[in-house]
């Protein structure tokens, strides 16, 4: 159907085109600036909405996906709700598979959207009982089920050189020296990656990285959501990473408190380890130098943990 005016034919038109942000109070003393790409806006909450419909659309090309079928995905929980959104406009059923980790705040918006949820314990990469695998063993068994495979899809990375990368170049005025995003998959940082270093080599991206995390080595338990894994996914390109930086739990946490109440930012766990990452990157470049930090997703995925109390 023709729309008038400026109406979106679905809510899926309003993904991406989300802002940069200037930090003012959470600064480096040097005179460098740091700016949060604000993902939180997207109407499912998070940046996960960028990959969502590219994830849909591969499958349907490839006919892995038919009318009335059912989505399944092994999701820390914003995959998930950006798919169960493009679900519910595309007619599709929607299945997650979410390790028990995850906030009940993440759980409790998927199923707003009507999707269903397995909540699963946490077991290695290469355990049968992996929420990866458990995920994948699903949609063989669901009729008409589907496995999107954001860990595996090129998709995935696509999304974001397409998207996420062009506007940090276009918001920043073509000047950020440095961008900081996280891994869960790897697709934010490897396409954010490689449309910035094909813009300008000279770019330094950094991967911010859970204590425990295997990019930072060596493998244990964290609290951070959404980023950080136990193995090497398929849709990392580690060549795009210029260097690593650990963050620990309580410094992630303590950053995204300061992000709320200092600058009015409500955003989640993981975004306070970006910016946690980027101050110190910023307190190494000139003054004038701009540090672009990925802000994953919104602060209420996680009202009953992160800010509770
Ligand atoms: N932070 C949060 C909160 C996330 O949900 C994700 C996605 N799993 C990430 C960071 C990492 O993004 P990516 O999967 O693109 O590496």
């Amino acid at each position: 159907m023709e729309h008038a005016g400026n109406i979106l034919p679905n809510v899926l038109q309003a993904v991406g085109h989300t802002p940069l942000i200037a930090l003012q109070r959470v600064i480096p003393g040097n005179g460098a600036q740091i700016a949060v790409k604000f993902e939180a806006v997207n109407p499912g909450g998070s940046i996960k909405d960028r990959i969502a419909g590219a994830l849909i659309d591969s499958a349907e090309r490839d006919g892995r996906l038919r009318a009335g079928g059912t989505i399944v995905e092994a999701t820390a929980g914003n995959t998930g709700i950006a798919l169960a959104m493009a679900a519910a406009v595309k007619g599709y059923q929607a299945l997650f598979v979410v390790p028990e980790k995850m906030s009940p705040d993440k759980i409790a918006i998927l199923k707003a959207f009507g999707a269903s949820v397995r909540i699963v314990p946490e077991a290695p990469r290469n355990d049968p009982d992996n929420y990866q695998n458990i995920a994948k063993r699903l949609a063989e068994e669901v009729p008409g089920g589907c496995y999107m495979g954001q860990f595996e899809q090129e998709a995935n990375a696509l999304a974001h050189f397409n998207t996420t990368g062009p506007e940090i170049w276009e918001a920043s005025g073509e000047r950020v020296a440095a961008v900081v995003a996280g891994a869960g998959t790897g697709g934010t940082i490897t396409g954010i990656g490689r449309y910035l270093k094909q813009k300008n080599p000279d770019i330094l991206v950094i991967g911010a990285d859970p204590v425990g995390s295997i990019f930072t080595g060596p493998v244990a338990p964290f609290k951070i959501e959404g980023m950080g894994e136990d193995y090497y996914p398929a849709t990392l390109d580690m060549d795009v990473v210029d260097r690593w930086v650990a963050v620990a739990d309580e410094e992630a946490f303590a950053m995204c408190r300061r992000l709320a109440h200092e600058e009015g930012i409500l955003a989640g766990g993981s975004s306070g380890a970006m910016v946690h990452v980027a101050v110190r990157v910023a307190e190494s470049l000139p003054a004038g130098s701009l540090v672009v930090a990925v802000a994953p997703d919104t602060g209420r995925n996680y009202l009953s943990n992160i800010f509770n109390g």
